[in-house]
């Protein structure tokens, strides 16, 4: 006789991860323009740019050539040696063959990297609003995050006094993002200081993602944390990665740096995973390292026009404040004044998922809810779209908004915001 295994058949694990709310809500809008709707999509974590020429060649090419097999877990040696070049000339950190990881996209890395360091009891720090993936890396690692709150006047960079709060003995790592996704968030050489010093006192890893270090605005110039000193770099992998940067998300290759004992473990949680990233892809990733640059300076020119013209509006909006970003290709502009409100069905907008419900049903404009990055105040818009669309999805979300009306508790749900924020 065979039982049916129930619910009670998988693991506890699963129960505190969720699946990614980003790619969530790109599906949903996919879904809607498949069925006809006129969606304007500020949803997508991702470059709409094509992967440069001269990296599709080198991809084709390895195909044409057969390079086709396993590789070694941590990459050909090609591409190590051509991150280890790259993370020399533009981080001024000097790694050996033995400190870089290769994994399929930046996330797997981080994965492994959980998977390697995090136990059961251990706390994770994570400075909210965060990349979604973080906290639930942690999760499955058995780890506790510890999420902290950012300022938006400290222009959403970590006050040191509030992170020496946060750690103690069971701290196992920081999780930095600079430039940061959602907010935009730039971390200088002094606010890296501060974080790499309460990391020396509490003896944590510090886990610097700096997937957005290329996409930057008004001269901000990224500072990899590990280049602070030897010592902060013996506590630091930096983590980096393809997609962004050159357009290659779907390709999936990112890479880790960090000490020979870390890469080492890492290799071996991933030798029992993926095995390799995508083989034809890291000969991409060769091209794409070594090759020419301007495709980058095309992107980010284009980025930064984008940029002003979103910040400009957003701000010029009723009840909106939108901070500039410093760097990566997302606004996070601060709605929490429409909480509260209703639409015209007397339904009451009582968070940013509500809003952004609204949004897509009214304004028919996709976007993510703050909450989805642990800042409900929030709503994320993607700016790596084009210059019709951005215009058309902020003249629907500014028409959408105008014609929300306060409902009868708003005058409560905008004290009780007031008395949380800090
Ligand atoms: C997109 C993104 C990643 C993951 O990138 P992949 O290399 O495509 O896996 C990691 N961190 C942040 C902050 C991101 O925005």
């Amino acid at each position: 006789m065979s039982t049916e295994p129930g619910t009670t058949a998988f693991a506890e694990r699963v129960k505190k991860v969720k699946p990614s709310p980003t790619l969530r809500i790109t599906a949903e809008a996919a879904r809607l323009k498949s069925e006809g709707v006129d969606i304007v999509s500020l949803a997508a974590g991702e470059p709409d740019f094509n992967t440069p020429d001269h990296v599709q060649e080198a991809i084709v090419k390895a195909l044409r050539d057969g390079k086709t097999r396993y590789t070694p877990t941590s990459g050909v040696p090609q591409l190590t040696d051509a991150i280890i070049q790259k993370l020399k000339n533009d981080n001024g950190l000097t790694y050996g063959r033995n400190q870089i990881n290769v994994g399929a996209g930046a996330k797997n890395v981080l994965y492994a990297i959980a998977q390697a360091l995090f136990d059961a009891r251990d706390e994770v720090v994570i400075c909210a609003p965060f990349w979604v993936s973080y906290p639930d890396q942690a999760f499955l690692a058995g780890a506790r995050p510890v999420i902290i709150r950012t300022r938006e006047a400290d222009g959403f960079v970590v006050h040191p006094e509030v992170l020496r709060k946060s750690v103690g003995r069971k701290t196992k790592a920081i999780i930095l993002n600079s430039p940061g996704n959602p907010t935009g968030a730039g971390y200088t050489r002094d606010d890296l200081k501060a974080v790499a010093e309460i990391a020396e006192e509490c003896g944590c890893w510090i886990i610097s993602d700096e997937i957005y270090e290329k996409i930057v605005y008004n001269g901000f110039e990224h500072v990899s944390i590990a280049s602070l000193s030897p010592e902060t770099c013996a506590r630091t992998v930096v983590v980096n990665g393809l997609s962004k940067s050159y357009a290659m998300t779907g390709l999936r290759l990112g890479y880790a740096a960090g000490p020979e004992e870390l890469i080492r473990n890492v290799n071996m949680i991933q030798s029992q995973d993926v095995s390799n990233a995508p083989s034809i892809v890291q000969w991409g990733g060769v091209a794409a390292l070594t090759g020419d640059q301007s495709c980058l300076k095309t992107m980010v020119a284009a980025f930064q026009g984008r940029k002003d013209y979103v910040v400009g509006r957003l701000n010029a909006m009723e009840g909106v404040w939108c901070f500039e970003p410093r760097g990566a290709f997302y606004v996070f502009p601060r709605v929490a004044r429409y909480f509260g409100m209703q639409d015209a069905d007397g339904t009451e907008l009582k968070d940013s998922t509500a809003l952004a419900g609204f949004l897509l049903k009214t304004a028919r404009v996709s976007l993510v809810p703050g909450a989805a990055f642990g800042g409900d105040e929030y709503l994320r818009i993607s700016f790596a779209t084009s210059m019709d669309q951005l215009k058309e999805g902020l003249d629907r979300i500014e028409d959408a908004l105008g014609r929300l009306k306060p409902g009868p508790h708003y005058a409560n749900y905008q004290v009780h915001l007031e008395q949380k924020r800090f």
